[in-house]
């Protein structure tokens, strides 16, 4: 394809947006230029390629197309039919999953649709047809209190907010932690690691109905057979979100114990995050929940996005290419060396070190807060953010870590080197930043002083380490 054809297409679709909404049309240019300049360290974003973003951006938006291929509730889905065919088939192809069911919207959604296909399998178990309840849909609030006394209330073990897990696993700011009693499983004190034997026991006391593995901000691999063992010595449903490391399942950097797929009775992923795909959600199942998953809709999701699903068809295809591979392994090199770079100049690392895609620094080694970090990173151009660190004393909002990830970098085509000098960017800005002080004196966990001078050198300096590896080369808005 000629490399002319991605800027006839872009530039042609803003001159159309530009003549119903200019300022639409200059907001999308605009992000291009931001997206271009900075140093994108954000664990959970990417770059998705032209014709993944393209295959977002038509008539296929227009359509509803609620069911499942060839089984619609409207006339005339034989389109979307073929995209989400082709979605699936690609997503079972390239993580060898007996079911792939590819409407959800997000990540969320897909471990709603999840979890909803746990609860309605259950509600066929032995133990539950003496309630006589044949399908969740016919349960009344009697049937519910049943339900709870049968199954323990529908518990939930996952990892700690603070030690890596997602929101979606059974937190109260999520509906997960309104259906679901949660404990959580966090990590050694020492070590930062998962303790296994730690996990066993807290499912042997708890007994819950899904354990759930899976993370946002653990910087190492987790064992899924280990996991499965311990859901499986308690009659656990053992579900894995890989929303952050989907792109290291496909690539075959984490295989064997470290890959969710053949341990767990359900996978879900978010498509945006290391896989490089549009935005978007997708559940991954055994044949057995297979019947439950595909009614996501609409049990939990509004109608199918046909244009999203085109997307992500076209992004599972690129991850089927050998050299996909080649991408996954290059993240974790990156992000081992980014993290070889911050601890040889002195950065306190949580478990010191990564086996995957990201990294978490512990920043009050350098006596600030994760918002002052993520703030003062901002001001010299490296896009960040913060995050807990496990028994964190700063709590959720102001943190006491930073988390980068090398996904977005490394699809840019920055390598180790440069992971190096980013590394130095990082610790300098972090050591010349000083914690300020609130109106009364006392320390403030916002405030922070830096000079502008310093963070605009650094600025430019990310700016030229990126000058080498232009964003989307093919595009040009001119
Ligand atoms: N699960 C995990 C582990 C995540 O990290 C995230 C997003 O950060 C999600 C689920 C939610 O994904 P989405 O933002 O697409 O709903």
């Amino acid at each position: 394809m000629s490399r002319n054809a991605e800027s006839t297409a872009f530039r042609s679709a803003l001159e159309v947006i530009r003549a119903v909404e200019p300022r639409v049309a200059d907001a999308i240019g605009a992000e291009l230029t931001d997206q271009r300049e900075s140093l994108k360290l954000i664990a959970s974003e990417n770059y998705a390629s032209p014709a993944t973003l393209l295959a977002m951006g038509n008539w296929f938006s227009d359509k509803y197309a609620e069911g499942t291929v060839g089984r619609r509730f409207y006339a005339g889905c034989q389109n979307v039919d073929t995209v989400e065919a082709l979605a699936a088939e690609h997503a079972r192809e390239l993580f060898g999953a007996a079911h792939a069911y590819v409407q959800p919207h997000s990540g969320i959604d897909a471990n709603l649709v999840a979890f909803w296909a746990v609860l309605a399998d259950r509600v066929e178990s032995p133990a539950l047809k003496k309630a006589q309840v044949r399908q969740v849909n016919d349960l009344t609030e009697a049937d519910w209190f049943a339900l709870r006394r049968e199954l323990g209330n529908q518990r939930m073990l996952g990892m700690s907010l603070d030690a890596g897990g997602h929101l979606t696993h059974g937190f109260r700011p999520n509906i997960s932690g309104k259906m679901f009693d949660q404990r959580s499983y966090g990590t050694d004190p020492e070590t930062g690691l998962i303790d296994y034997d730690r996990v066993a026991e807290a499912a042997r006391e708890f007994k819950p109905l899904i354990l759930v593995g899976g993370y946002s901000a653990y910087p190492r691999k987790v064992n899924f057979r280990i996991l499965r063992e311990i859901a499986d010595s308690v009659g656990a449903t053992f579900m894995v979100d890989m929303a952050h490391f989907a792109g290291l399942v496909a690539g075959k950097v984490f295989t064997g114990d470290f890959d969710p797929v053949p341990h767990a009775h359900i996978v879900t992923t978010t498509t945006h995050k290391s896989l490089r795909g549009p935005r978007g959600g997708m559940v991954l199942c055994q044949p057995e929940l297979a019947d439950q998953v595909d009614r996501g809709c609409p049990m939990v999701l509004g109608g199918p996005l046909p244009h999203v699903m085109a997307a992500k068809a076209v992004a599972l295809a690129e991850a089927r290419r050998p050299d996909f591979a080649d991408y996954a392994q290059r993240i974790v090199d990156n992000s081992q060396a980014l993290a070889e770079g911050l601890l040889s100049r002195g950065a306190k690392l949580v478990t010191g070190g990564t086996d995957n895609h990201l990294v978490l620094i512990d920043v009050s080694g350098y006596g600030l807060t994760g918002r002052q970090a993520e703030q003062a990173l901002l001001d010299s151009g490296i896009v960040t953010n913060r995050n807990s660190v496990p028994q964190d004393p700063n709590g959720a909002w102001y943190t006491s870590g930073i988390r980068i990830g090398t996904p977005a970098l490394t699809t840019r085509g920055l390598g180790t080197a440069e992971m190096d000098q980013t590394a130095e960017l990082i610790h300098t800005v972090l050591t010349q930043t000083t914690a300020g002080a609130n109106a009364d004196g006392t320390p403030s966990k916002a405030k922070y002083t830096l000079d502008p001078a310093l963070a605009d050198k650094v600025a430019r300096q990310a700016t030229d380490l990126l000058t080498p590896f232009p964003l989307y080369p093919a595009i040009d808005l001119a």
